[in-house]
């Protein structure tokens, strides 16, 4: 299973000094996994005045660390200058950053400045959870005529402050690798977590979930990085992470029988949940019925409150979290006043 691990794309957020991006090139280079070194020039900052990139000063040092180390490098563009940069510098790869993604304008641009130079794109999902902006980005390079473009799921934007810096929302690229089952997710645990200690478990979870490859931020001494320190690890202990992963791919294979019955389980158990809910519908059908007959009001605000409320009540007792109850519900109730209006109006 060890190919499962099919990309790695590990290097410093910024480039910040030649010696620490050639430092950092030095150590990553020892690892077989690692497809490309990455290393921003150009920081798309959210607020202004903190550090922006250090420029095109150093590409040169990320073609250094290509001839000096063998590794393929690649990099953030959001204009059609970035872009010209790179090309005339030799960079192998680009990848677009989630706050370009969102803007088609910026996108189209970029696509169109790469017309006729075939180079591998990577474009990171847009900050928001749009699954639809997301596939447009891919298609404007592909209709550029990039034959080599892939994803990297980032996570997306939450008010709510939680576990996660971008909380991964698996769903989105889930549901992008079901539309088109060739395409390669690369999953960026940094930015989703923000937190080094994270890395590990998202990347786990990530390969678990079928995605192609990481990209991981690793510096030679996080603490002092010029941008998102508190996500980066040490080149040492990206090694430590490589090796747990390729480790526990190996144990899951052996683990495929178990995992066929578990499998199992959950399709009887998804039947039974459908079955109850058919149930339900029953009885919604029955009252709505009921209500016709006797020109009752359809809804009444306090009773869906209660059963709501119920719910919740029980949630934790079920092992189960009151948002997702309250989402579940949600839905339950809307086909209800489907099967209303339905049956209201027949
Ligand atoms: C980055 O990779 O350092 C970066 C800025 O990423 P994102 O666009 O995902 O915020
Ligand atoms: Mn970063």
């Amino acid at each position: 299973m060890k190919d499962s691990l099919q990309q790695l794309i590990a290097g410093p957020c910024s480039a910040e000094t030649r010696e620490q991006v050639l430092t950092t090139a030095k150590e990553l280079a020892e690892i077989k996994e690692l497809t490309y070194f990455r290393a921003g020039i150009w920081k798309p900052r959210t607020a202004p005045g903190s550090f922006e990139g250090i420029g095109v000063e150093g590409l040169a040092w990320l073609k250094e660390a290509q001839e000096t180390y063998g590794l393929k490098t690649i990099t953030e563009v959001a204009t059609p200058e970035h872009v010209e940069s790179c090309l005339n510098a030799g960079v192998d790869a680009l990848w677009i950053g989630a706050r370009t993604t969102v803007n088609p304008f910026y996108v189209q641009q970029i696509a169109d400045s790469l017309k006729g130079v075939d180079i591998p794109i990577f474009v990171k999902n847009p900050i928001s959870p749009d699954v639809g902006l997301w596939m447009g980005a891919i298609e404007r390079f592909k209709l550029a005529g990039s034959s080599q473009v892939s994803v990297i799921h980032r996570g997306f934007f939450s008010y709510s402050k939680g576990l996660f810096r971008n909380p991964p929302m698996w769903e989105i690229p889930i549901k992008l690798k079901t539309e088109f089952p060739d395409l390669q997710i690369i999953c960026d645990p940094s930015h989703i977590s923000g937190d080094a200690n994270m890395i590990e478990e998202v990347s786990k979870f990530a390969l678990q979930l079928g995605m192609n490859g990481l990209m991981i931020e690793s510096h030679p001494s996080p603490k002092v990085a010029w941008s998102d320190a508190k996500q980066q690890v040490t080149p040492d202990r990206l090694k430590e992470i490589v090796t747990a992963i390729l480790t526990n791919k190996a144990n899951q294979a052996i683990k495929q029988d178990e995992l066929i019955s578990l499998r199992k389980d959950i399709d009887l158990a998804d039947r039974k949940a459908l079955l109850e809910i058919s149930n339900r519908m029953q009885i919604v059908r029955d009252i709505a019925q009921y209500k016709k007959e006797n020109s009752a009001t359809v809804f009444q605000i306090e009773r869906w409150k209660h059963v709501l409320e119920e719910s919740k009540k029980q949630a934790s007792e079920l092992g189960l979290t009151e948002e997702f109850v309250e989402d579940l519900m949600n839905l339950i109730h809307k086909e209800s006043l489907h099967i209303h209006h339905l049956i209201y109006n027949s």
